[in-house]
């Protein structure tokens, strides 16, 4: 299939701001993803306490569910107001603190510990700074990246990752010349071929 129309598209971190500014944000599932629900048994595949990582995690209402069944969730996004808006809609309190290693960033936590946001850009975080994962729900991150970054984003996830962990990917299907996206089309074929 051509993906030539969408390779070189570029979507700035102003863009992603300015949707969460003016509330242009389709992709926010209110009452959670149904395929996280109907996978959930092969992310945590029978353990418990898991550390749990939600890349390019928007206000994802599934943070709040799993850390709510006992594991402790890391998510990271560029929107400060998406954050905001995560924790005041589950009425969680939370305190910030910067980053030391990133400058710029904060990272924000909620008071119960359970749940560390961090507010960045995915590419600057490194498991020296959040630590590995067990498991990953990668929905509208790989299909968000900008093309050109794919292999960036794959390889820096593969560093996060622990020795048995999972990870779930959410991808969309559809002509990418008809659509600009994101969510940009990643064949099977490259999904293969990122993650090796
Ligand atoms: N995973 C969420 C959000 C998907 S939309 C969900 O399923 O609802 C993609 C999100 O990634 C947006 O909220 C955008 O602000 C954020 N984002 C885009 N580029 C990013 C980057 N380089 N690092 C961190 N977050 C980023």
């Amino acid at each position: 299939t051509d993906t030539g129309s969408q390779k070189d598209r570029v979507v700035t971190k102003e863009e992603w701001l300015q949707k969460w500014e003016t509330g242009n944000i389709g992709f926010h599932k209110e009452q959670g993803h149904p395929l996280l629900q109907k996978h959930l048994d092969v992310l945590l595949n029978g353990r418990s306490g898991l550390r749990i990582f939600f890349p390019l995690c928007g206000k994802a209402v599934e943070m709040k569910c799993l850390a709510d069944m006992g594991h402790n969730v890391v998510g990271v996004e560029v929107s400060e107001q998406a954050l905001k808006e995560f924790f005041a809609e589950h009425s969680l309190s939370y305190c910030e603190e910067p980053v030391p290693e990133i400058s710029g960033a904060k990272k924000l936590q909620s008071t119960s510990g359970n749940i560390s946001l961090y507010c960045c850009s995915i590419y600057d975080l490194s498991s020296s700074i959040v630590g590995k994962f067990d498991a990953v729900w990668d929905r509208g991150a790989l299909v968000a990246v900008n093309p050109r970054d794919r292999q960036h984003y794959v390889s820096l996830m593969i560093t996060l990752m622990e020795k048995n962990s999972s990870y779930l990917l959410v991808t969309v299907s559809y002509d990418p010349n008809k659509h600009k996206g994101p969510p940009f089309y990643v064949p099977e074929s490259e999904i293969k071929s990122l993650f090796g």
